[in-house]
């Protein structure tokens, strides 16, 4: 689930022609996300991802979870609603 985005100031020092050090800031954008296997939140840099996938209509999974594995069990969800026959007195969340 994509939850938003913030900003991290990075620090950078660089030396002068005469000696003498600089500090320059750059700023960088962080996207956080909640994952949708786990639960847990975690960050990405917004520059890694593609925009299209910045909304709540694509899954987000952490890197500590198997997005495979992940992907696979949402299938057999799906399956599991076309299979459903049309008379069938059981609602979506009971399945
Ligand atoms: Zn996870």
């Amino acid at each position: 689930m994509y939850i938003g985005q913030e900003y991290a100031h990075q620090n950078y020092y660089r030396k002068s022609r005469y000696g003498t050090m600089h500090m320059y800031v750059r700023k960088k954008t962080v996207l956080i996300f909640q994952c949708d296997c786990c639960g847990g939140f975690f960050k990405r840099d917004k520059r890694d991802m593609d925009p299209k996938r910045l909304s709540n209509s694509y899954y987000h999974v952490c890197g500590n979870c198997d997005a495979k594995k992940f992907a696979q069990s949402k299938g057999v969800e799906a399956r599991m609603v076309w299979d459903m026959p049309v008379s069938s007195l059981k609602t979506l969340d009971q399945l």
